[in-house]
């Protein structure tokens, strides 16, 4: 049975049941303690960056953050630290499986808040500035149920417009 706020080993079973192997369930199973929202963010950043251009670096995570690049340096030294990636200063970086399986879990959680946003009618603009901020703090279990809601929805079309013209006013 589903629990409500299950504990993180909880999932396993919820996992099980559902039969689902989608990485972001199994990334906060594993781990029990949430990395915070700006180590999330950052790995996400990086994982982006390489997918996108095969590189980056100190000067692209600035500018992608916001942040100044010794910023970005001293982040960038804890997470390597902390076994998130492998960062060697004017050289560059990358990230290891355990950071890989953050990145990909934030970047699933991003994904199907910003498609259910946008949705229920949700600008691109806005649906993609909330789903930066909800990402963080969304238990999988929760981001499950959403993507099952996104599931049916695309595939019930007289559901989602109905909820498409409600929500328009
Ligand atoms: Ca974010």
């Amino acid at each position: 049975m589903l629990l409500a706020r299950p504990n993180p080993i909880n999932l396993f079973i919820v996992r099980g049941e559902q039969q689902r192997v989608d990485d972001y369930l199994l990334v906060r199973t594993i781990q029990l303690k949430p990395e915070t929202p700006r180590v999330e963010d950052y790995l996400e950043a990086i994982y982006r960056q390489v997918q996108e251009r095969g590189y980056t670096s100190t000067i692209d995570l600035a500018d992608k953050l916001q942040v100044k690049p010794p910023t970005v340096s001293i982040m960038l030294r804890k997470l390597d630290r902390d076994g998130y990636l492998m960062y060697e200063p004017y050289r560059g970086m990358k990230l290891t499986e355990k950071g890989e399986k953050v990145a990909i879990s934030v970047i699933s959680r991003h994904r199907v808040i910003s498609e259910f946003l946008s949705i229920i009618g949700v600008a691109e603009k806005e649906a993609q500035h909330d789903a930066e901020g909800i990402e963080h703090h969304v238990l999988p279990t929760t981001v499950h149920k959403i993507e099952r809601l996104v599931e049916f929805l695309r595939k019930n079309e007289k559901s989602l417009n109905a909820i498409r013209d409600y929500t328009r006013t």
